[in-house]
């Protein structure tokens, strides 16, 4: 059945799409669009010889290729081709010589193959884009704006359902030193390291995103105050692994908060955690703050 799907983001790790896309059942696809075909297929009997109907197989043609993918779009055209050759036959006209209506199913079939092609081709052109467009260059995590937009998505659902959920905001301390003692090269090393490190260090529902410079922001669904807690000790204890053996100067500065009940908007949520994140650069950095948001006094 239809249905709207949305990628988890942690799933993603550097590539999930974040857009709503409605998705239909294989099922489904393969069987409306052939009933389509044998629907236009009869239009193109009863309409006889001299009208011109093959446009309409365009339809579950295009149809099949856009949701079924490649093979029900070719299995479209397959058809499509069958039935304009059967009505043409039901039509009974007499053709120059035998093999001329072998020979226009198969140009049919040819037109009816390129479409499935360029419509695959355009689905996965713009599903690529898309992904392009929420994904950071440099550490191939999410961007800022995958960010906003699941965050914005979170905070209707925690509103909705009263759960709780939780987001960790890092800033790498004295990140400029690195550019500037061991060169920009090895700095952005350094966050592409970070940003392996952290998403191995998540759970597939999570969220990694880098929103820009040496920040990172983790969002986790569903995570009250142990959880978030525990998500951020496994990401400390990755850095400390996989990051700060090649980076021995490097340390973060962590403002974590969690909300029992949502914030007002995602502006507010960046709002919270970047203040949490900068009470603990002022008291020195290297360490985290966790506050939790809508717990009972
Ligand atoms: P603080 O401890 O207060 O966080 O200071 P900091 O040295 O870490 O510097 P800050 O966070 O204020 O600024 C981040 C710096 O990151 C600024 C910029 O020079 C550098 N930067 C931003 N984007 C990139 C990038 O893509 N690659 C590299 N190598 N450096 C970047
Ligand atoms: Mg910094």
């Amino acid at each position: 059945m239809a249905h709207p799907e949305r990628d988890e983001p942690g799933a993603r790790g550097p590539s999930a799409p974040a857009k709503r896309t409605w998705v239909l059942a294989p099922a489904l696809v393969w069987t409306a669009g052939l009933v389509l075909v044998g629907l236009v297929g009869l239009g193109d009997f009863i309409t006889g010889p001299f009208m011109s109907f093959s446009v309409f197989y365009l339809v579950p043609v295009g149809f099949m290729a856009w949701f079924g993918g490649r093979a029900a779009g070719y299995a479209g055209s397959l058809a499509s081709a069958l039935a304009w050759f059967l009505a043409q036959a039901g039509d009974r006209i007499m053709f120059a010589h035998a093999a001329v209506p072998y020979w226009n199913a198969l140009v049919e079939l040819i037109f009816f193959l390129s479409l499935s092609t360029i419509a695959c081709a355009l689905k996965d052109a713009l599903a690529r884009e898309s992904e392009l467009a929420r994904t950071d260059d440099l550490t191939r995590v999410a961007n800022r704006r995958q960010f906003f937009e699941l965050a914005e998505m979170e905070i209707r659902r925690a509103g909705r359902y009263g759960h709780p959920f939780s987001v960790a905001y890092i800033d790498l301390d004295k990140f400029k030193e690195v550019n500037d003692v061991r060169g920009h090269h090895e700095g952005d090393r350094l966050l592409r390291d970070v940003g392996q490190s952290i998403q191995a260090s998540i759970r597939a529902t999570d969220l990694l995103a880098r929103m820009g410079g040496d920040e990172f922001a983790i969002l986790m669904p569903e995570a009250g105050p142990e959880a978030a807690a525990k998500v951020y000790e496994k990401v400390r204890a990755g850095l400390g692994e996989r990051v700060t053996s090649a980076f021995p100067e490097i340390s973060v500065s962590v403002g974590l908060v969690t909300w029992l009940a949502p914030p007002a908007s995602t502006d507010d949520l960046l709002r919270q955690a970047d203040h949490l994140m900068y009470a603990v650069k002022d008291e020195g950095r290297n360490g985290v703050r966790h506050r939790v948001v809508g717990a009972p006094s």
